[in-house]
């Protein structure tokens, strides 16, 4: 069974290990960098990206350089909403600390404050043929992305799903609905990873 590492510092980490169990995988909590040795898998999940940044300053425990780490070596990771923002190599004016691992420009609060919170339905073509229920919290859109990364849902404002290679963000917070679509995608791209061996990701040096 697929173990998967959900990062518990900060954010809606307790919705998605209850949609990963949803699925029949394994999900723990990720507190120490030495539980990510033997997780298959990481979701670092929607919360608040300047109160994760805080954390990459001063940490005693190495668990941002682990992750990093164990994304140049192929771990799948997929990034919800404050998630896209810490994987995402450029933050649109800003320098906050960020794992900079996926080639992605985004912009934070891209729809406005919190009573702009919207659910819109969304076509994502690799989930199939139904529309996603995509909650908007918040959330940030992806303003631009390299040649590498694949597009997976656009609103009109911009990119709010992605994937590149073993790294998925979303805009929007699947782990508050139902539907385990997204989730499932996920666990396919573990699964691949497992069977297909690791698809390296080469990203530069740390930004904290
Ligand atoms: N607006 C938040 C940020 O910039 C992200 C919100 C979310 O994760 N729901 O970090």
């Amino acid at each position: 069974m697929n173990k998967i590492g959900v990062l518990g510092l900060q954010g809606s980490f307790a919705e998605h290990i209850a949609a990963i169990e949803k699925c029949g995988a394994q999900a723990v909590d990720i507190r120490h960098s030495w539980q990510l040795e033997d997780v298959d898998g990481l979701i670092i999940p929607g919360g608040e990206s300047t109160a994760i940044a805080k954390l990459t300053i001063d940490n005693p425990d190495p668990i941002f350089d682990t992750i990093k780490k164990r994304i140049n070596s192929g771990m799948p990771v997929y990034g919800t909403c404050m998630g896209s923002i810490f994987l995402a190599k450029e933050i649109e004016g800003s320098a906050q600390g960020r794992l900079a691992a996926m080639d992605i420009k985004v912009r934070r609060n891209a729809f406005g404050p919190q009573r702009n919170s919207f659910e819109t339905s969304l076509a994502i073509a690799v989930l199939g043929p139904e529309p996603f229920p995509a909650i908007f919290i918040r959330a940030p859109i992806v303003v631009s992305a390299g040649e590498d990364v694949q597009v997976l849902a656009r609103v009109e404002e911009g990119i709010v799903m992605a994937r590149q290679k073993n790294l998925l963000v979303t805009a929007f917070h699947p782990e508050i609905t139902d539907d385990l679509r997204v989730h499932e995608y996920f666990l396919s791209i573990v699964e691949e990873n497992r069977i297909l061996g690791c698809r390296q990701l080469a990203t530069e040096p740390l930004t904290f």
